[in-house]
């Protein structure tokens, strides 16, 4: 079965959709529009909620994880709910079944086309080139270098920011560079999608953005700052006296 029709946008607005986490809405909202190929979200386990979200925004759920949980709360109960995998077409579908058959070695590349990220970017995550780019002696200051944060560190030595289509960034989505145009395109669309229909969930990503990216990049180049280290000093190959 396969839905090419546009989601029933309407949706968005009810209290059914409320009750799931906008950032999870984010996820399934992007799968719906078809900008996005797969999504993991944790939604409601309730049969009738998952048959309602799937007929109206034409996607289908597979492969619940997680244990189905329940909370109490003093306001009432929170229903239970689940991480599932969700997608939109047949032919994704297959792709899905395909990842699932992967090996360790393929995995991460298959599973990030799944998730919508650039060829470009799946590149730079399983062969990183910061090694070659940049300074031995800057890498020790990051915990977890790569090369967009080394890039962004450097623009904010500089006193530039960065895009702010990367407040779009989804969860693991590593950009291969600051100045990735098919990153920033595919951001551009998120973007535009997700402050149209559901703005709550677009301020919630751009939130949890500044709270995951940006504050890291903001706290390296504090540290840098202090140690009189300039964006020059980055480069392969500088000598520090
Ligand atoms: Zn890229």
């Amino acid at each position: 079965m396969q839905f090419k029709d546009t989601p029933n946008r309407e949706i968005y607005k009810t209290s059914i959709w409320k009750s799931i986490n906008p950032t999870d809405r984010a996820h399934i909202l992007l799968v719906a529009e078809g900008v996005k190929p797969m999504a993991y979200a944790d939604m409601s386990d309730l049969k009738d909620i998952k048959d309602y979200i799937s007929k109206e925004l034409k996607l289908f759920f597979v492969e619940a994880r997680g244990r189905r949980a329940w909370y109490k709360t003093s306001v009432g109960i929170d229903l239970p709910h689940r991480v599932y995998t969700i997608y939109k077409s047949d032919k994704t579908l297959r792709l899905i079944q395909r990842l699932w058959s992967s090996n360790r070695s393929n995995y991460q590349d298959r599973e990030g086309e799944l998730l919508g990220f650039p060829k470009c970017c799946r590149k730079e995550y399983s062969n990183p080139t910061y090694n070659k780019r940049f300074n031995g002696f800057i890498l020790k200051f990051f915990r977890r270098p790569y090369t967009f944060l080394i890039q962004a560190v450097k623009m904010f030595l500089e006193g530039r920011e960065i895009p702010k289509e990367y407040l779009y960034l989804m969860p693991s989505q590593t950009p291969c560079s600051v100045e990735c145009k098919k990153s920033l395109n595919l951001l551009k669309v998120w973007r535009e999608l997700l402050r149209k229909y559901d703005p709550e969930a677009a301020k919630t990503l751009e939130e949890f953005n500044e709270y995951n990216v940006l504050r890291e990049i903001k706290e390296i180049t504090t540290r840098l700052k202090e140690r009189k280290i300039t964006s020059v000093q980055f480069e392969k190959g500088y000598i520090f006296s």
